[in-house]
């Protein structure tokens, strides 16, 4: 599971906790890593408890709901046994990506999985009226797959702006001019426990999901806005201020394009996928089919664009020494540019003749607003 930086603390395990609740989280977790389902002889087997222990450990999950009988297991030969799982919806959490001319609402299920999503277009005010509409899609989603409301854990707001470490307030909101607002006010129609995330924190969370293999990386949103989320020792970071990771106001070009924060030359006027966007109508899968049929204007576009972002990996590569995770609406079409942005990026780097540590993000439906609904799932999972 993902370490305590980023999500809410959960208070911890009492040391006088008996063995039989040891035991019940044990067998949880182990079926819950089986996706294909695990045997009660297997369960006594890997995790050296009794056929006692075991039915009555099963007995008790099943009647909590959070397993199920999921038939005959695999089976070398002989008597199959029978399988158990987890039961996927036993718990919902549900996550947001609000934007200025949209919002994007997902519900994520117990493995991580978005299991249904709908995009909206509904310019950001804060207003009533917004919050209105974003209870009324919370609970349009919930009730679009019949989820019993006891089932949603919470509810996760990943907005573009700097969040106070309780995450109840914006303390930085240019981009939707939100600065201040709170959580209590966006969650008015929702009744639901509701919390904010940055939006790349919950997005560079969402890549953190199920990957054991990433222990120190830095994560790059490239969506409509540019921003970064430093993960050591398998957690999202948020540095003294929260600020940790926002790359997106390094400064690239002195005195080079404005940003919104008031300066300019930063990463973001560069690297946002709005760059791109704006050359086909305002629509990003366009530009790159442009690019792909050869359109010149697209193409020169496009190297500029790799050549800043060749700039920025390297230096995050040259600070951290770690992987570099490429996500976010731009990240998505990265992958067959990948050996154009290894090359940039090796040419800038003073050290090694490969840039062997960039990759695409491997999270891609919806990662800010997943990556805002999944501390939930993750908490909910941690205490059992
Ligand atoms: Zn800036």
């Amino acid at each position: 599971m993902i370490g305590t930086a980023f999500r809410k603390k959960v208070p911890a395990m009492r040391m006088s906790s008996s063995i039989k609740k040891i035991n019940h989280s044990k067998i949880y977790h182990m079926i819950y890593r089986e996706s294909k389902g695990v045997s009660k002889q297997e369960i006594m087997r890997r995790l050296g408890l009794s056929l006692p222990t075991v039915t009555q450990k099963l007995e008790e999950l099943l009647a909590e709901g959070l397993v199920q009988d999921a038939g005959a297991a695999d089976s070398t030969g002989g008597r199959r046994a029978r399988a158990f799982s987890i039961v996927k919806d036993a718990r919902l959490a549900v996550g947001l990506d609000i934007n200025q001319d949209y919002y994007t609402a997902v519900l994520v299920d117990l493995l991580g999985s978005v299991i249904c999503s709908k995009r909206q277009r509904f310019p950001f005010s804060q207003s009533d009226d917004y919050y209105r509409q974003i209870g009324l899609a919370v609970l349009e989603l919930i009730d679009s797959v019949n989820a019993d409301h006891q089932r949603i854990l919470g509810v996760g707001m990943g907005v573009p702006g700097l969040i106070t470490k309780d995450r109840e307030r914006v303390f930085y909101g240019k981009i939707l001019g939100f600065e201040g607002a709170t959580c209590r006010e966006f969650s008015k129609y929702i009744p639901f426990p509701c919390v904010f995330f940055n939006d790349a924190k919950a997005a560079g969370f969402a890549e953190l999901w199920n990957r054991s293999d990433l222990t120190d990386a830095f994560y790059i949103l490239l969506s409509q806005h540019v921003g970064g989320a430093m993960i050591r020792n398998h957690q999202v970071e948020l540095g003294e201020n929260t600020r940790a990771g926002e790359i997106g106001h390094m400064t690239m070009i002195p005195f080079g394009k404005a940003c919104y924060c008031g300066r300019s030359g930063c990463l973001e006027p560069y690297c946002s996928s709005a760059v791109l966007s704006e050359l086909a109508e305002g629509d990003l899968d366009l530009f790159f089919r442009s690019l792909r049929g050869g359109d010149p204007v697209k193409k020169s576009a496009w190297d500029e664009y790799l050549n800043i972002l060749s700039m920025a990996v390297n230096n995050i590569n040259m600070l951290l020494d770690c992987p570099v995770i490429l996500g976010g609406s731009v990240g998505v079409y990265l992958e067959e540019f990948m050996g154009q942005l290894r090359s940039l990026a090796r040419d800038r780097n003073s050290f090694s003749d490969s840039a062997d540590y960039l990759a695409c993000c491997q999270y891609k439906v919806e990662p800010i607003a997943a990556g805002a609904a999944l501390p939930f799932i993750d908490e909910f999972i941690r205490t059992i």
